[in-house]
């Protein structure tokens, strides 16, 4: 099961991402939570990817083309992977084409959630991480028992920098000025599969594994 997931931010990608590497035990690579990784660790990537991130914008393709092609050569990759936050460019997905044929991989599907902007806004700008164990949750649809406390390990529940409005808006034009040509990229290259994002979660996961039920 070779897949992207693709959508603007706060569509539901990390969320069905968690759903499908249960359903097929391969390994989920979020660009988003190694970067994140890298900044709470302070290494040099980290240091380089902080002030894009904050600031709502993309770090450099070189960055996290790097950071998915050493990924997808560890042995947990050979059964399958799901990408999810990459690519986010037409560089990243040409520099991801020729990663894959390299190591002899092809993908299977692109998985496209479509969804409406204007609700995702309001999604994201509810979302809360757990700052010890990086549990999520969401103040209107998925709240802890107690407010800003997380249920499973009692730390601190903080907002992301890049959740906020201001920064949110900044990543939907993002989305849109460098993420969604991939719509098109995909579809000629009959990878693409379109899924309704605004639909309940679990309903967003039936329709998903309905469109990968050939390559089962
Ligand atoms: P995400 O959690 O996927 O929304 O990613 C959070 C942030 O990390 C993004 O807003 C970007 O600044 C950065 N990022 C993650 N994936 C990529 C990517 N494929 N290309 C460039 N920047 C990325």
């Amino acid at each position: 099961m070779k897949l992207i997931l693709l959508g603007p931010p706060g569509a539901g990608k990390g969320t069905q991402a968690k759903m499908l590497i249960q359903r097929y035990g391969v390994p989920q690579i979020s660009t988003g939570d190694i970067l994140r990784g890298a900044v709470k660790e302070g290494s040099p990537m980290g240091l380089k990817a902080k002030s894009f991130m904050d600031a709502g914008g993309l770090v450099p393709d070189e960055v996290v083309v790097g950071i998915v092609e050493e990924r997808l050569q560890k042995p947990d990759c050979d059964k399958g992977f799901i990408l999810d936050g990459f690519p986010r460019t037409v560089p990243q997905a040409d520099a991801l084409a020729g990663t894959l044929s390299s190591l002899g991989k092809n993908l299977d599907a692109v998985i496209s959630l479509e969804v409406d902007i204007e609700a995702l806004v309001a999604r994201l700008a509810g979302r809360r991480t757990c700052d010890s164990c990086g549990a999520g949750y969401h103040v209107a649809y998925e709240p802890p028992a107690v407010d800003g406390v997380c249920d499973k390990c009692g730390g601190k529940l903080i907002q992301r920098d890049d959740d906020k409005e201001e920064t949110i808006r900044k990543r939907m034009a993002v989305y849109n000025e460098q993420t969604s040509p991939l719509v098109d990229y995909y579809r000629n290259a009959g990878l693409l599969r379109t899924v309704d994002g605004m639909l309940p979660i679990d309903e967003v996961g039936v329709a998903i594994l309905a469109q990968l039920k050939d390559f089962e």
